[in-house]
């Protein structure tokens, strides 16, 4: 029978209204239930606890008794609401999610073993040990941003890597902004604002992340003029389609998708041609911007930089953070006269990127400069297309093994690795694959609640799970992350079979 306002003593600097609402509630289901919950200081040793279980570093004392706090608040005011009282487990999530959002930056470092080498989601390409050296230094104080220090006047941000594109390249000049959308709606706007961009049918392609040619180019304020169909389109359609008002042609890169069968397109070199016999520039929006030629390791031959200019394009746009393996940035190269009109086209002060950008992007550069096996070795992005299918044999079979001794099922399996960023659709690197369990055996460790764990751990992984098992690729995963990784793994497996006991 409830109690009706039993009066009662309070132990001095004690409870608080919830109390006395309690009381009064008397033996209700939400008074028990309320009894039922742990206490802050309970919650708060159960949450220290599951940290260390995830090799987690302790945050300070106060953040620990601040998440038990409002988990134990939150979990009451749901009882009192009528709401059901959570179990234990999802008293701990809960603590745990608040810890993450009071604590943790939402900007984090993660471990990429999921096997995509360019994924936009993740950060695209990873940076030198020179690159991101370079930014400490000049985010750590003032700098030559725009100073020259030979004359003590006034530079130029563009001047620090002008000179090593245009080396590198090949090109007249050179310009960098903030990305490759930026440099497109840039170029675009300072060539051919109130005039005709000639762009066939086949090119009208979305990259993803809001990126549609036509859109573009409506902002850039010129008209699209489409010619040819989706799978095929002949010189003469470009032709044919050249009026008193055209500005320019420009070429797309298709990016992510590719046309196969029934197709047909002019060569850039014919396109070029076309373009400068009625006095128009070509314009070649190139995507990712390689190099290298990616077919020395058995991929399709992506157009390199090089072959654009060679090709005869007046103005080639391409990303930092793609197959250059730099930071994100829009870099703009080609002849010396349309590249002054977009510099000092009104945009180009809202398009232009920072000085960490320019830290990073120089000496990205200079390190192809000092040679090609270089950068292969000190460029994350073609440390990975490159790293021999032995090595990484080699290292997920040590993965295995050490798993393997701390009781933890797992396999090498056969697999490939994907390129991404928009790069080579469809084209894969074999690879070698931890998997675990191994042979899809059930252990009781479901690989999507290992990866969770995974996912929520510190440092963070991503992984992918395909026929039962959670795969780990060696190529996406730098070597100096085995240690870190395979500690996770086991960590991760050690709680999902605890939380299953
Ligand atoms: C990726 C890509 C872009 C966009 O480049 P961002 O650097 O991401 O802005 C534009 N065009 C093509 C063809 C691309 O592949």
């Amino acid at each position: 029978m409830p109690q009706q306002k039993t009066p009662r003593t309070r132990t001095p600097g004690s409870e608080s209204e919830d109390g006395q609402r309690l009381e009064i509630a008397g033996a209700s289901p939400s008074n028990q239930a309320l009894r039922g919950l742990p206490s802050v200081e309970e919650t708060r040793q159960q949450l220290a606890a599951r940290l260390r279980d995830l090799g987690v570093e302790t945050p300070s004392p106060a953040a620990l008794i601040a998440s038990a706090r409002a988990t134990i608040a939150h979990a009451r005011e749901t009882i009192l609401a009528g709401g059901a009282a959570p179990t234990q487990s999802e008293l701990l999530a809960d603590a745990l999610g608040l810890l993450y959002k009071r604590e943790r930056p939402r900007l984090r470092p993660i471990i990429n073993a999921a096997g995509a080498i360019l994924n936009t989601n993740l950060g695209r390409a990873p940076l030198s040990q020179r690159a991101i050296d370079s930014i400490v230094s000049i985010a750590s104080g003032y700098s030559t941003l725009e100073f020259d220090l030979d004359s003590g006047e006034r530079g130029s941000r563009q001047s620090h890597t002008r000179g090593l594109l245009c080396e590198l390249t090949g090109a007249e000049d050179a310009l960098v902004v903030n990305n490759n959308a930026a440099a497109m709606l840039l170029t675009l706007a300072a060539l051919a604002a109130g005039h005709e961009v000639i762009v066939s049918r086949g090119e009208l392609v979305e990259i993803g992340g809001g990126f549609r040619v036509p859109d573009i180019l409506a902002q850039s304020g010129a008209r699209l003029v489409e010619v040819g169909t989706t799978n095929r389109v002949r010189l003469a359609d470009y032709a044919d389609a050249i009026t008193s008002n055209t500005a320019l042609i420009l070429s797309v890169h298709p990016s992510n998708f590719r046309i196969i069968g029934f197709t047909e397109a002019p060569q850039l070199a014919s396109l070029a041609a076309l373009a400068h016999e009625r006095d128009l520039p070509l314009i070649r929006d190139l995507g990712s911007g390689a190099l290298f030629d990616t077919s020395a390791w058995g991929l399709t031959r992506e157009d390199t930089i090089m072959d654009a200019l060679r090709a005869g394009v007046d103005v080639t746009c391409f990303s930092g953070d793609k197959l250059l393996g730099g930071p994100q940035a829009g870099i703009i190269v080609g002849k010396c006269a349309l590249l002054e009109r977009i510099e000092r086209h009104p945009l180009m002060r809202a398009m232009r990127c920072d000085k960490l950008t320019l830290a990073a992007l120089e000496p990205t550069l200079q390190t192809y400069l000092d040679g090609g096996a270089l950068a292969l070795e000190e460029l994350p992005i073609w440390r990975a297309i490159s790293a021999p299918l032995e090595t990484l044999q080699a290292r997920a079979r040590r993965w295995i093994t050490e798993l393997g001794a701390a009781g933890v099922s797992a396999e090498v399996i056969a697999g490939e690795t994907a390129i991404g960023g928009g790069s080579l659709p469809g084209d894969t690197l074999p690879t070698a694959l931890c998997a675990t369990p191994a042979n899809g055996a059930n252990l009781g460790v479901d690989p999507a609640i290992l990866t969770r764990h995974l996912r929520l751990g510190d440092p963070a992984i991503v992984a992918r799970v395909a026929r039962g098992q959670a795969l780990f690729d060696p190529r996406t995963v730098a070597p100096d992350q085995d240690a870190d990784l395979v500690a996770a793994i086991i960590r991760a497996w050690r709680a999902v079979l605890a939380e299953r006991a």
